[in-house]
């Protein structure tokens, strides 16, 4: 994909995405790079987050969740279970 511009608005999969800035970044072999800094709303609970993408890819293809609801293997709405607490003698 092309770099974005500050500011520049794109949709992907239906939500916005809104362009804030850029960060310098390293990659893992050690090059320097600029990731771009997104701004959209949580397609689960509707927080606005941040987060960096690439402007190197060719797809645009962000994440639609916040760091919270966007964690592998974790189902959204699901309480931890208190334990019962142990009866002493
Ligand atoms: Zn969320």
């Amino acid at each position: 994909m092309a770099k974005p511009e500050k500011d520049e608005v794109r949709m992907a999969a239906g939500q916005r995405y809104v362009c804030i800035g850029f960060e310098p970044w390293v990659t893992r072999s050690g090059e320097n790079t600029t990731l771009a800094v997104w701004r959209t709303h949580c397609a689960e609970c509707g927080r606005r987050f941040d987060f960096m993408y690439s402007t190197r890819t060719e797809k645009f293809a962000p994440s639609r969740r916040c760091s919270e609801h966007s964690r592998p293997g974790v189902q959204v709405g699901r309480k931890k279970r208190k334990r019962a607490p142990r009866k002493k003698k």
